[in-house]
């Protein structure tokens, strides 16, 4: 999956989520990046988020919007993705192989991004800036 996250000049945000290539895609499966609140969601007032990794996961905590949600009541983008993942890492016992990202902006144009394993990367640009960022974090 690749998620983005975009705000414009005058603090419009918007976002996009491309869904994975081959992976996961069985018959019948939709995954969370088609669904609003999954993969993806975003709120103008408050900021956006996006998904990436095991899908039916995200979906069980509505995670994108749960992101989103925790921005509105105070957290940073990078404490909500925190939040997000270890909501999930408590869900499933078992976390071998399973591989969750969130990636996050609040209103303020402030970023952050977690993943239960390493090599979740991002890339903040602005006018000025170009930063590539890993955001991986191994498993407590
Ligand atoms: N989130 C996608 C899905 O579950 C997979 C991915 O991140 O590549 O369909």
């Amino acid at each position: 999956t690749i998620g983005m996250l975009a705000m414009d000049a005058e603090g419009n945000i918007s976002g996009a989520c491309t869904t994975s290539g081959w992976a996961y895609k069985l018959h019948g499966r939709i995954g969370d990046s088609p669904i609003i609140g999954a993969g993806l969601f975003v709120d103008n007032e408050v900021g956006g988020a996006c998904a990436t990794g095991m899908g039916e996961a995200v979906i069980r905590i509505a995670g994108s919007a749960t992101v989103v949600e925790l921005m509105r009541h105070g957290k940073s983008p990078q404490e909500a993705c925190e939040i997000a993942v270890k909501r999930i890492m408590n869900k499933h016992k078992n976390m071998e192989g399973l591989q969750v990202g969130f990636l996050a902006m609040n209103n303020k144009g402030e970023v952050g991004a977690y993943s239960v394993y390493a090599g979740f990367n991002y890339a903040v640009t602005s006018v000025d800036n170009h930063e590539l960022i890993d955001a991986g974090y191994e498993m407590e």
